[in-house]
């Protein structure tokens, strides 16, 4: 899971605000309510992640891997919009990280009531996630690998294909300064990719 903490830093640090969060093996993303905020803006994003947990689900987990649970879910509070993707250790970090941008997206709108292109902070913002995003994939890429044959096959995290190649690999968990290793199912396309 420090794999998620480590991409929510840098998500978080960009955006400076505690959109996304994760509590045990949930992902959670909260909109503050405020006065006439939008009520569609959440409820839009729940539908995008919602059909994008479907895929994912049906193309990088394996039956058994589809029966623990995975399951999003959204609530209203006084002071808040709540999703809540619980199950996210059985999910390809990198898959959650591609979906980083659309929740920028949907939450700049909810803040500003207009698209994000059409404001001047919302360019901003989503140009400074852009290089975050790209700046850790390379950085991630960058470390040491060491690919292994396995005896079953899964799906590659990276494309859904089966593979029975495992790619094992470490990062600098800056937190905790620490090495955390980390196992990533890849086809032979994308043995060098990490997320
Ligand atoms: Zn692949």
């Amino acid at each position: 899971m420090e794999i998620y903490k480590h991409l929510l830093l840098r998500f978080n640090g960009v955006t400076q605000f505690n959109i996304i969060t994760i509590s045990s093996t949930t992902l959670e993303i909260s909109f503050k309510k405020f006065v006439g905020c939008s009520t569609t803006v959440p409820i839009r994003l729940f539908s995008k992640l919602a059909s994008a947990m479907k895929t994912i689900k049906e193309k990088y987990l394996t039956y058994n891997d589809k029966k623990v649970h995975i399951r999003i879910k959204m609530d209203e509070e006084d002071d808040r919009y709540l999703i809540r993707i619980s199950g996210i250790n059985k999910i390809p970090p990198g898959k959650i990280f591609n979906l980083f941008g659309l929740i920028l997206y949907y939450y700049l709108k909810f803040i500003s009531g207009i698209k994000p292109s059409k404001s001047v902070y919302g360019r901003e913002l989503t140009e400074k996630w852009k290089i975050e995003e790209k700046y850790t994939r390379d950085e991630l890429r960058s470390t040491p690998k060491n690919i292994v044959v396995t005896n079953f096959v899964m799906p590659c995290y990276i494309c859904g294909k089966e593979t029975d190649l495992i790619l094992h690999w470490q990062f600098l968990f800056t937190r905790e300064k620490r090495y955390i290793d980390i196992q990533t199912r890849v086809c032979e396309k994308h043995r060098s990719e990490v997320l």
